[in-house]
C-alpha cells in the first residue's frame, strides 16, 4: 500500500515525530495512538425504488481529555475506518490548537449521496443516529457537517436525536440551519478562517498585499466556495477553481476571474460544475494543483498533494483548507522546495471554532449577531496563527510541526492533570 492510501498511518507518523520532540511519556503516547472508541454500524435501508442495501457507518472518538468529543460526519463512497480514525485524531489536535474545550471525533457513512434520493438520504441519516444514540449527546460527542453533509443533514440528526430523547436537544449537533438554533456565520466559518490564515501567511511569507496575490482553489463546496468568497472580499485574485467534475482556469485578459462571487456560484450551480462556466479554460484537477499561482488552497479531499506531484507545484504558499491534503512524503519534498504550508489543523479550524460558538449559544438559549461571531472568529484564528508562527520561528521548525507540538502538548497536559494513567 502506498503511503497516501492509509490516512491513519500518516496521522500516526505525524504523532510519532511530535511525541519524540515533546518526549511524551510512553504511556500517554500509547493512549494517544489508539482512539478511545471505534464504532462500526450496519445500516440496512430499503430505498424508495425498492432495492434493499446495507450501508456501513462509523464514529470514532479519539480523545476527550479537554472536553466532549467533536467532529464532522462525511458521506462518501470511499469513507473507511482508517480515514475516520485519522480524521478523529486530527480533530483532537485541531480543537486543542484553536483552544476550545472539545476533544476529537469523526464519523462517516460509506455511501455516494448523489445516487440516493433526498428521502433515502434522510432515512439513512436517521438510521445512523438511531444506531449511535447512546454514543452521541451534547456533553458526550457533538457531530457537525463535513464532506457531502450540510445544515439539512444536521437538522435531521437533531430531529431524530430529539425524537429519541422525547425533548428538543439542539446542542447535540452543530452546523444546523439558523431557524433550528444554528449559529450566524457557521456555514461560512471554515472558509472565512482559511482566508484569514491565508491573509496573515501572505503578509508573513510573501510580504505582499492580498490585491497583489493570486490564488488557485481545489474544491468549490462549502469550504472552497466560502474561501473564494472571502478572498475576493479581501481583494485577492483567483486564477483557478475546481470541483469533482474538473477545473476552470480564468481566461480573461487580466489572468484572473473577473466574475463576481455570486455569478461564479450561480453559473456553476446552473451548469453543474465550475468547469462548465463561461470565460474559462477547462483544466483537470491535476492541472489545477500544478497551475501557476502564488498560493494554492486544496479544499476538497485528503491525499491530493503526493510524492508524485509535489515537485510540480508552482505555488510558494499552500493553505490547507481540506483535512490531510498533503501526504508526509509530499511535505518533505515541498519543505526542500521552501514552500510554506499552513497546516489543516490551523487553517480549517474556523469551522470547529464557530461550532463551539453554536454549542455555547444553544446551551445558553442565546443567539449571537453575525458580526460578533465573525469578530470572535477573526481574533481566535489570528491568535492561533501567530502562536504557531512564533513557535515555528523560535524553534526553526515548519508550521505543521509547530502546530502539532502546541496541540499535542495541550492534550497531554490535560490527560496528565486529569490523572489518565
Ligand atoms: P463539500 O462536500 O461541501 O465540498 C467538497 C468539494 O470538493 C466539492 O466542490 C466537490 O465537487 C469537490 N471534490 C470532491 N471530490 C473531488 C476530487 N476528487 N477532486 C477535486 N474536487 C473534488 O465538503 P466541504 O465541507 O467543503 O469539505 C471540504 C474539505 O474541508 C474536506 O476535507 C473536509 O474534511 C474539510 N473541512 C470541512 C469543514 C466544514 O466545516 N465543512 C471543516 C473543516 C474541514
Amino acid at each position: 500500500m502506498s503511503e497516501h492510501e492509509d490516512p491513519f498511518n500518516n496521522a500516526l507518523t505525524q504523532l510519532a515525530s511530535i511525541a519524540d520532540i515533546l518526549q511524551v511519556d510512553p504511556e500517554y503516547y500509547e493512549m494517544l495512538k489508539s482512539p478511545i472508541r471505534e464504532i462500526t454500524v450496519s445500516l440496512p435501508l430499503k430505498l424508495s425504488n425498492g432495492t434493499a442495501l446495507t450501508f456501513t457507518g462509523y464514529r470514532v472518538q479519539h480523545n476527550n481529555a479537554r472536553g466532549p468529543y467533536k467532529g464532522g460526519i462525511r458521506f462518501h463512497p470511499k469513507v473507511s475506518l482508517s480515514e475516520v480514525k485519522a480524521l478523529s485524531m486530527w480533530m483532537t489536535w485541531k480543537s486543542a490548537l484553536i483552544d476550545i474545550p472539545f476533544g476529537g471525533a469523526k464519523g462517516g457513512v460509506s455511501v455516494d449521496p448523489r445516487k440516493l434520493t433526498l428521502d433515502d438520504l434522510e432515512r439513512l441519516t436517521r438510521k445512523y443516529v438511531d444506531a449511535l444514540e447512546q454514543e452521541i449527546g451534547p456533553e458526550v460527542d457533538i457531530p457537525a457537517p463535513d464532506l457531502n453533509t450540510n445544515a439539512q443533514t444536521m437538522a435531521w440528526i437533531m430531529n431524530e436525536y430529539s425524537r429519541l430523547k422525547g425533548h428538543n436537544v439542539p446542542s447535540v449537533v452543530t452546523g444546523k440551519p439558523i431557524e433550528l438554533g444554528g449559529s450566524e456565520g457557521r456555514s461560512a466559518a471554515t472558509g472565512r478562517g482559511v482566508a484569514i490564515c491565508a491573509r496573515e501567511a501572505v503578509q508573513t511569507f510573501l510580504k505582499k498585499e492580498m490585491k497583489d496575490v493570486t490564488f488557485a482553489v481545489q474544491g468549490f463546496g462549502n469550504v472552497g466556495s466560502n474561501t473564494v468568497k472571502t478572498l475576493m472580499e479581501m481583494g485577492a485574485k483567483i486564477v483557478a477553481i475546481s470541483d469533482v467534475a474538473g477545473g476552470a482556469r480564468a481566461k480573461s485578459p487580466s489572468g484572473h476571474f473577473e466574475h463576481s462571487y455570486d455569478s461564479l456560484l450561480q453559473e456553476s450551480t446552473k451548469a453543474g460544475s465550475i468547469a462548465k462556466i463561461s470565460e474559462i479554460e477547462e483544466i483537470s484537477n491535476h492541472e489545477l494543483l500544478e497551475t501557476e499561482t502564488d498560493v494554492l488552497i486544496p479544499a476538497a479531499l485528503e491525499n491530493q498533494i503526493t510524492e508524485v506531484n509535489a515537485s510540480k507545484i508552482k505555488a510558494k504558499l499552500i493553505v490547507e483548507a481540506a483535512n490531510g491534503p498533503t501526504t508526509p512524503m509530499a511535505d518533505k519534498i515541498l519543505g526542500r522546495m521552501n514552500v510554506n504550508i499552513v497546516p489543516d489543523i490551523l487553517a480549517n479550524a474556523g469551522g470547529v471554532l464557530v461550532s463551539y460558538f453554536e454549542w455555547v449559544q444553544n446551551l445558553n438559549r442565546d443567539h449571537w449577531a453575525e458580526d460578533m461571531v465573525n469578530e470572535r472568529l477573526e481574533l481566535k484564528m489570528k491568535k492561533a496563527f501567530y502562536d504557531v508562527l512564533s513557535y515555528s520561528q523560535k524553534e526553526n521548525v515548519e508550521l505543521r510541526r509547530a502546530a502539532l507540538v502546541l496541540s499535542v502538548s495541550r492534550v497531554v497536559s490535560a490527560m496528565k492533570l486529569s490523572g489518565w494513567h
